[in-house]
């Protein structure tokens, strides 16, 4: 999802409570994208877009914003008015040079819900802007403050990655991510993608094989040739799924887990293979056809467990599998902030457990001499590289071999803005990701 920020003050005030009621229901456990999309139900396509960046902000700001209320509130205001002051005091955290206007719509937002809020509410976010610098400074000396994120899951966090990485990667993870572009080589190349986006005004940087990095992001819908298919929104650290898989013309692959298409169009794109791609859940399922279709791709789409074989398989082997499991997701934190505070430490065993499952369930219908990719956007070991290792234990029939030249034999992808720690080509602004390729004698 792209965030973007076509804010007027005149609707701020409005965007205010529709992201402090979508903040209210993620505190009462609802994703980030189900509460935006149940708060804004009735909101015109400006006021949701005003709303996302400001949920976004939120979330991201989210430890800071509660840390500094809980130093200006004695008292902890009543729910709703709770909300609307940890939504505008992210605001102010971000943009510091609006706070003139985020002041005056934010007491106004207090005062659509109850007028006798509004002289404290004003008071507390005046005193912010006053005192912001010793306010924010002393916040910050707590980790969670610093990383927005749980003690577990700094924790964790630094034991998969050691904490000078971690911690680099759980700053990064507070930024907002850069928007990248895969370019539909079936109907045009990256070199002129960019020419043609450039002469629409944006600037581009291209990082690997087709991903186009934009400096600025901007609506999908503003992308040049988006509704004509030139152009795809996926990371680049994604994107080096397909690249990894390396699809020849004429085989037949498998996508166990695919919605929403992002790696399935991919693999069609670079070559004449046919592709077969299941997915669990049927509403998601939707948008593998949505994406297909303004492609200009074809692909066998199915609704159906992975692990329920006998439901879908017709028992001839594939040449190629692409296991792009069910996650945590540690490794796309910059892109869904919500996932940190969502997580409980037992989803890890839980969905290392899911990933195995779907390891051994795929593995019989690689054919001998095929491969089988397995992704995670996650960097916890016991979902990278701890499976792998006890996938290459049951399985001597299974070797495993570099995802490219000079790759470690398993890579573990940290999201990163430091060129020396990126994969090659795709430096310096990706997720966070693990690959292993095991291929099969
Ligand atoms: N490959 C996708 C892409 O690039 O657009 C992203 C896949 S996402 C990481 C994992 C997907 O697997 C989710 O859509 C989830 O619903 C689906 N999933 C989870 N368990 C599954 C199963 N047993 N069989 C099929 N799909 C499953």
């Amino acid at each position: 999802m792209s965030e973007f920020t076509p804010r007027t003050s005149a609707a701020l005030a409005r965007a205010i409570v529709l992201a402090a009621k979508a903040r209210s229901a993620m505190s009462a456990g609802a994703s980030l994208e189900k509460a935006l999309e149940a708060s804004c139900q009735d909101a015109s396509p400006q006021e949701k877009a005003a709303c996302q960046a400001l949920v976004y902000t939120a979330t991201r700001r989210h430890m800071l914003a509660q840390a500094i209320l809980t130093i200006l509130a004695q008292r902890s205001p009543e729910a709703q008015i709770k909300a609307i002051l940890l939504v505008s005091l992210s605001e102010l955290i971000e943009s510091p040079q609006k706070s003139y206007v985020i002041c005056n719509e934010a007491v106004k937002a207090v005062k659509s819900i109850n007028s006798r809020a509004a002289g404290f509410a004003n008071a507390c976010l005046r005193r912010f802007t006053r005192e912001r610098d010793a306010l924010c400074a002393k916040a910050l000396e707590r980790d969670e403050v610093r990383f927005n994120a749980p003690v577990w899951w700094i924790n964790k966090m630094r034991g998969a990655l050691g904490t000078t990485k971690a911690d680099k990667m759980m700053a990064l993870a507070q930024k907002r991510p850069p928007m990248t572009v895969r370019v539909n080589r079936r109907k045009i190349t990256p070199v002129d993608w960019c020419a043609i986006a450039q002469s629409a005004g944006l600037q581009t940087r291209p990082l690997g094989q087709s991903a186009v990095m934009l400096e600025n992001p901007v609506p999908v819908g503003d992308l040049p040739g988006f509704a004509e298919g030139l152009v795809s929104v996926q990371d680049a650290g994604a994107q080096l799924a397909a690249q990894f898989l390396a699809p020849q013309n004429g085989q037949r692959i498998l996508d166990a887990c695919a919605a929403p298409g992002g790696k399935t169009a991919h693999l069609l794109e670079l070559a004449d293979c046919s592709v077969t791609a299941l997915e669990v859940d049927s509403m998601r399922c939707k948008r593998i056809h949505e994406n297909l279709q303004r492609l200009g791709l074809k692909a066998d789409v199915r609704t159906s467990d992975a692990t329920d074989i006998a439901c879908w398989h017709d028992g001839t082997p594939f040449d190629s599998i692409l296991l792009d499991a069910p996650c945590t997701a540690s490794g796309i934190v910059r892109r869904h902030p919500d996932i940190v505070f969502s997580r409980r430490p037992g989803d890890i065993e839980a969905l290392a457990k899911q990933q195995k499952r779907l390891l051994e369930a795929l593995w019989p219908l690689v054919k001998f001499g095929g491969k089988l990719l397995y992704v995670v956007c996650s960097v916890f070991k016991e979902e990278g590289q701890d499976q792998i290792k006890n996938f290459l234990s049951r399985h001597p029939e299974a070797e495993l071999a570099p995802v490219a030249e000079r790759a470690p034999l398993m890579l573990t992808l940290a999201a990163s803005e430091d060129d020396q720690e990126s994969f090659p080509g795709i430096a310096p602004v990706h997720d966070g990701f693990f690959y292993a390729l095991l291929l099969k004698h």
